[in-house]
Parts: C-alpha cells; sequence; structure tokens
C-alpha cells in the first residue's frame, strides 16, 4: 500500500487579513452547497485513486475550518474514509483560529476524528496583533489553547510570524517565551512574507507600512532556533519545530515528495509525479463539479529535472538528503555531483555532510534556499 496525504480546503473567514493570499471568502452563503459539492469531489476522485493507497494524514486547512459545525468537518472525512484505505493512525490536523472553539466545540472536534490542532495565533502582542488585522487578542489565542489542551488534544501547533515591522528582539523572544510556556507540542515560526494582491503589499507599495531588512531577518531567526532548541523544540524544517515524536506527518509527506490529494477550492494535488490545481472561485469550482466531474483547472506533468530539483530543495530544506532514498529520477552520481557543486562554491559550511546523508546545518537553514538553487544546475 503507497502511502497518501489529503487535504481539504475550507475557503470561509471572518474577514480578510492584511497579509494573507490564501483563496478565502468573507460571507458563508455557500456553506451548505460547498460541503455537497467537496463531498462529490471526493467521491470522484476516489472512484480514481483510492486503488492500492492508504490514507496516513488529513489536514483541513483554509480558510477558517475552524468556523464550521464539528458535524460538517465529520461528514467531510467521513466522505474520505468511505472512499479510501484509512491508516488507524492517520494523523488528523484541523487549522484553528483563536476565538472561534471553546472547550466543548473541542470535544466535538475529536469526537468526530479530529486529533491534531493548529492555531494561527501569529503573535501574542496586542499591537502587532491588530497590525496584522487578526480577529482575536493574546489572551483569546492563550485560552484557545489552554481549551484544546483540556479537551484532550495531546498534539498542538502554534503559529507565529516574525520579523514584523517594528518588532525589536525582545518583542519576539517574548512571543517566543509565551508560545513555550504553553502546552504547545509543535511551533511554526514563519518571517512575514509580502505576497502580491494582499493589502499589506499595497500598504508597502504606498509608504504606509515599511518592512525590516533582511539582515535582522537573519538575526530573528537565529535567536528563534536557538531559543526554541534550549526550550526543547527540535528543528525538523526551515519554519518547523516539534517536541521529540511530534513532528508533522502531513508536512513530511509534502517534503519527502509523496503523494497528495487536495480536495476544494484552490486545493493542489501531486500524484505519481503529475501536478494539478482546483478552481479557486466557489462557485466555478461548484459548476464544474457538477457538470464536467472534475474541479481540475489545470496541470502539469514534472520533467526528471524538475522532479530532481523539485525533491534536492524539499529534502535539503527538511531532514536532507539521504543517498540511499533518490528515486528513480536521479542519475547514478548525483548524490556525489551536489557534494561536489557544494565544495567548489565554497558552502560546505553550510552543511553536514556525511558519506549518505547531505542537510543543512542551522546556518544553513537561514541561507538554504538562496543556495539549494545553485547545487543543480
Ligand atoms: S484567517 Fe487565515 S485564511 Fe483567513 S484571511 Fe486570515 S490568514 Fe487568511
Amino acid at each position: 500500500m503507497k502511502d497518501l496525504s489529503v487535504y481539504i480546503h475550507i475557503p470561509f473567514c471572518d474577514h480578510k487579513c492584511i497579509y494573507c493570499d490564501f483563496y478565502s471568502i468573507i460571507n458563508y452563503k455557500g456553506v451548505d452547497s460547498y460541503l455537497v459539492a467537496i463531498k462529490n469531489e471526493i467521491r470522484l476522485q476516489g472512484k480514481k485513486y483510492s486503488g492500492g493507497r492508504c490514507v496516513k494524514s488529513v489536514f483541513f486547512g483554509g480558510g477558517t475550518p475552524s468556523f464550521m459545525t464539528p458535524s460538517y468537518i465529520g461528514e467531510i472525512l467521513n466522505e474520505v474514509k468511505n472512499e479510501f484505505e484509512f491508516a488507524a493512525d492517520c494523523e488528523v490536523t484541523m487549522e484553528t483560529n483563536p476565538g472561534t472553539v471553546d472547550k466543548s466545540k473541542l470535544v466535538d472536534f475529536r469526537n468526530v476524528g479530529i486529533n491534531r490542532i493548529s492555531i494561527g495565533i501569529q503573535s501574542f502582542n496586542k499591537d502587532e496583533l491588530e497590525f496584522l488585522t487578526r480577529i482575536h487578542n493574546a489572551e483569546t489565542a492563550i485560552n484557545t489553547v489552554n481549551a484544546a489542551h483540556e479537551s484532550g488534544f495531546e498534539d498542538i501547533s502554534i503559529d507565529l510570524i516574525f520579523n514584523l515591522p517594528g518588532q525589536t528582539s525582545d518583542k519576539w523572544l517574548s512571543n517566543l517565551e509565551k508560545a513555550v510556556s504553553l502546552p504547545v507540542t509543535h511551533i511554526s515560526a514563519y518571517s512575514l512574507i509580502l505576497e502580491k494582491g494582499t493589502i499589506l503589499n499595497k500598504m508597502v507599495l504606498d509608504g504606509k507600512v515599511e518592512l525590516q531588512d533582511s539582515d535582522f531577518d537573519a538575526e530573528l531567526y537565529s535567536a528563534t532556533i536557538d531559543y526554541l532548541r534550549k526550550s526543547g523544540f527540535l528543528q525538523y524544517e526551515v519554519s518547523n519545530f516539534a517536541k521529540e515524536g511530534f513532528q508533522c506527518y502531513h508536512n513530511k509527506i509534502y517534503w519527502e515528495y509523496g503523494d497528495y490529494l487536495g480536495f476544494g477550492t484552490s486545493a493542489h494535488s501531486f500524484m505519481d509525479g503529475k501536478r494539478f490545481w482546483n478552481y479557486s472561485a466557489l462557485s466555478i469550482y461548484e459548476e464544474a463539479i457538477r457538470s464536467k466531474q472534475s474541479a481540475i483547472a489545470g496541470s502539469e506533468l514534472l520533467t526528471k529535472n524538475q522532479k530532481r530539483e523539485e525533491f534536492v530543495m524539499l529534502a535539503l530544506r527538511s531532514s536532507g538528503l539521504n543517498k540511499n532514498k533518490l528515486t528513480d529520477f536521479f542519475n547514478k552520481n548525483d548524490f556525489e555531483y551536489i557534494v561536489d557543486r557544494i565544495n567548489k562554491k565554497g558552502y560546505s559550511n553550510f552543511f553536514n555532510i556525511s558519506t549518505d546523508i547531505l542537510a543543512l546545518n542551522e546556518k544553513g537553514y537561514a541561507v538554504g534556499d538562496e543556495i539549494i538553487t545553485e547545487l543543480l544546475l
């Protein structure tokens, strides 16, 4: 049986945060018809892809899935279970916004099959939360983490963003201090990224917001790695840190170039070396399922070189490149070729290199994206 991961996109949100470029909709009128459409899509894709595969992780992302009722999420999950072989220890994560759930709703989410919660906190600082236009304050965020813990969730992840405009090292470290004082097992810490088409991007272009420079970003990133390691969180990818035994399986499938199927508006899939993606607009997505029995808007069959490059990029951003796990799209001496490139380019101090594992070290994680692209040229 081949492992499969499933991503489910729930596009509905309370409002649009200024930095967000995910596909989201600020009204709830379409919630019921979306449930019908997504269940149909799961059935249609199940007929095609369920053979010989077992679902090892499901991730409800958005949007704000935690705005939905537990029975809504449960119905979708049951559809996945009906259509696919489902592992008994399947990791089932739901993105959750602080303030959208209380203890009783979280218990109900557990009862329908969610066993991991990923809470989008971003900051514990009042000014930073207001700047990001989040719907919650620090107290609500803390209460949501505690409620998740009290309702029986053992695997709780939180997201934080650093290098916000005007953020000092002390402010960022106080965010980390608060994070590790809570019952969380996993922390995703991302640097603020300016995405095209966001409100924040326009604010920067209009000169209303000034971003901090990349040297300071690197300083905060390095402080993050240091602080979280001392606090018992192991770094297992550029932006992800977990207590022993709590690495996110779903993330690892992406980084290890495994198969995943995405359902819902704008969801992406990667199956047997082919990438495909769904329509983004809700009405077009639903109509496509009704009339064409498919929500796929486009696809791309990757060449051997593209696969090789993506594989190396993803492996180096996470647990490293393992010579014994290189797949059939690699050439015989690729591992040695990449090591040779690293040495010739003078990058060896950014890597830990052994006879069969090549991994970025702590310094390397900070500059990985810049140098990895040069290694396969
Ligand atoms: S809640 Fe999340 S998905 Fe919705 S707009 Fe804000 S950042 Fe984007």
